[in-house]
C-alpha cells in the first residue's frame, strides 16, 4: 500500500498560499488537529467513509489538494485519509490518534456507541455531491481497508458518515444539520466486492 504522508501539524512544511499547514495549524492555537484515543489503537474497529470538496472556495477545482488541505485548517477539523480523484492516498493524521471527522455522531442500531470519532479511522474521497467516485478512488479505498484490517487482525465495521450523523442523529437531537455523504452515488456493494 503506497501512503504519502502530509500530517495536519505545526511541523507541517506544505505550503499553502503565502504560509504552511503547519503555520496555519499553529496560528489556531493548535500543535495538531487530533488527540488521544480514550480506547487506544486497539479499540479501533470502525471505517468511516466521507467525500469532501473545495467546490465552496475554488469552483473551476475541486479537488485541488492544497484547498482541500487548506479547508481541515480553516474549520479545524480532521481525517486520517485522504484519497484523490488519482487513488492517490494521504495520510493526514496517525492511525492511533483520534481524528475530528464524523462529529457529534451515533453508530447504527443496534450498535448505538456515540462520539464514533473515538473509535474509528476517517476516509474522505475528494468528489462533490454529483461527481461520483472515479474507479481509481475504489480501488485506492479497497486497498487501504484491506491494509487497515490485516494490521488490526480483525474486519472493521464499514460505515458512511450519513449512516452515523444522519436524520437518526438529528432526531435524537445529537446534531442540528444531517451529513449526506458519501451518500446514494457511492457503490457500497462495489467496495465489499474489492475488500473479498
Ligand atoms: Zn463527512
Amino acid at each position: 500500500m503506497n501512503i504519502k504522508e502530509c500530517l495536519l501539524c505545526d511541523e507541517n512544511n506544505y505550503p499553502v498560499d503565502t504560509a504552511t499547514i503547519g503555520s496555519l495549524i499553529a496560528s489556531s492555537g493548535q500543535k495538531h488537529l487530533w488527540n488521544e484515543r480514550a480506547c487506544g489503537a486497539g479499540g479501533i474497529d470502525t471505517v468511516v467513509v466521507h467525500y469532501m470538496s473545495a467546490t465552496a472556495v475554488s469552483p473551476g477545482d475541486p479537488y485541488n489538494f492544497t484547498r482541500l488541505l487548506k479547508i481541515f485548517c480553516d474549520y479545524g477539523v480532521s481525517s486520517h485519509y485522504l484519497i484523490n480523484r488519482d487513488g492517490e492516498v494521504y495520510r493526514l493524521v496517525p492511525e492511533e490518534m483520534k481524528a475530528w471527522h464524523a462529529g457529534p455522531s451515533i453508530m447504527p442500531v443496534p450498535d448505538d456507541r456515540t462520539g464514533v470519532n473515538e473509535f474509528s479511522i476517517g476516509i474522505e474521497l475528494a468528489a462533490t455531491e454529483s461527481s461520483g467516485f472515479a474507479d481509481a478512488q475504489y480501488e485506492a479505498l479497497g486497498g487501504l481497508c484491506v491494509d487497515i484490517e490485516k494490521r488490526y487482525h480483525k474486519k472493521m465495521t464499514r460505515v458512511g458518515h450519513d449512516m452515523v450523523a444522519g436524520e437518526r442523529a438529528v432526531a435524537l437531537g445529537l446534531r442540528k444539520e444531517p451529513k449526506v455523504d458519501p451518500g446514494p452515488l457511492f457503490d457500497w456493494p462495489r467496495l465489499i466486492r474489492l475488500i473479498g
